[in-house]
């Protein structure tokens, strides 16, 4: 059997450089479960955990599921596997900004939309995701496709009726613009929502959700703080991204799932929410996005 034959043996292996990837010690478990909005479980990092491994731990800890993203079609494929064959995970699927240029380059942006298309059909595959617009990482000849990847991933969130996480790196008014321009899909997600206090008025304004990651956490960072401070309550998601923005004070290290409990304490702390009102709210927020995970 081949590896797109068989998703399930895809793995990708995050580069490891000089840093600590030891798995932090657990957290306390939450008072009420939460789900982690947006994840990247196929990229083994540290001493790596299985898909089981990783959900089990969550669950442990009072993570109850996992919206798995994708990025290009294998790992769209690999999402789509995972949310069929695990009733504590759904799936998004797409071509990440950055990944579209490329198969423009090779002529192959069509034919991968389409493969994303077909698997949005899947029952579990819940939103088009991640897509969106990246200017840091792509520039220049790059970003005619980038916009046109954009904009037909939005026309397949409508198509199929599901949600859309939304991947904005330096191109806020961009995204916002060709949003407002073609007309949003009717649950559209800011994942590792990265604006300030007045994107993020826009955004709820617009009846979008934003989704905090473990960058919230990262002294650096008020304008996420700013901008959790003006988002209505219903509109907050909560992620890890991981295996990337560890929340602190495990930054640099490998992150997953488990280590949900961490942000939406700091979430709790700056909000000044009593934790087990934020996490049922948190809950509920996720199922009016995704459905639900089970059944
Ligand atoms: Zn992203
Ligand atoms: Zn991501």
């Amino acid at each position: 059997m081949t590896d797109a034959a068989d998703p399930s043996n895809y793995v990708r292996q995050r580069e490891k450089g000089a840093r600590d990837v030891s798995y932090p010690v657990s957290p306390e478990p939450l008072p009420i479960p939460v789900y982690d909005n947006h994840a990247h479980l196929e990229i083994e990092d540290g001493q790596g955990m299985s898909l089981d491994e990783h959900l089990l731990r969550a669950a442990e800890v009072g993570v109850a599921g996992v919206v798995q993203a994708g990025g290009d079609i294998e790992s769209s494929r690999w999402s789509a596997w995972a949310a069929a064959s695990h009733p504590h995970v759904l799936a998004a699927v797409a071509i990440h900004p950055n990944e579209a240029p490329m198969y423009a380059a090779k002529g192959m942006l069509d034919e991968a939309i389409a493969v994303i298309d077909d698997l949005a059909a899947q029952p579990r595959v819940r939103a088009i995701g991640e897509t969106g617009l990246d200017f840091f990482r792509t520039e220049g000849e790059g970003l005619p496709a980038q916009f046109e990847s954009f904009e037909a991933h939005i026309a397949l969130a409508k198509k199929h009726g599901i949600a859309m996480q939304i991947h904005d790196r330096d191109a806020h008014d961009e995204v916002l613009e060709t949003l407002e321009r073609v007309g949003a899909p009717e649950r559209t997600v800011f994942h590792c929502f990265s604006g300030d206090a007045g994107m993020a008025r826009i955004a709820a304004d617009r009846g979008y959700w934003l989704s905090f990651a473990g960058n919230v956490t990262f002294k650096n960072a008020q304008n996420l703080r700013d901008a959790l401070a003006v988002t209505p309550r219903e509109r907050i998601l909560v992620e890890t991204d991981a295996p990337f923005l560890t929340p602190t004070p495990f930054r640099g290290r490998p992150n997953a799932p488990y280590l949900i409990p961490v942000t939406v304490r700091f979430l709790a702390e700056e909000l000044g929410m009593p934790l087990d009102e934020l996490c049922a709210q948190l809950a509920a927020n996720t199922r009016d996005v995704y459905g639900a995970f089970e059944g």
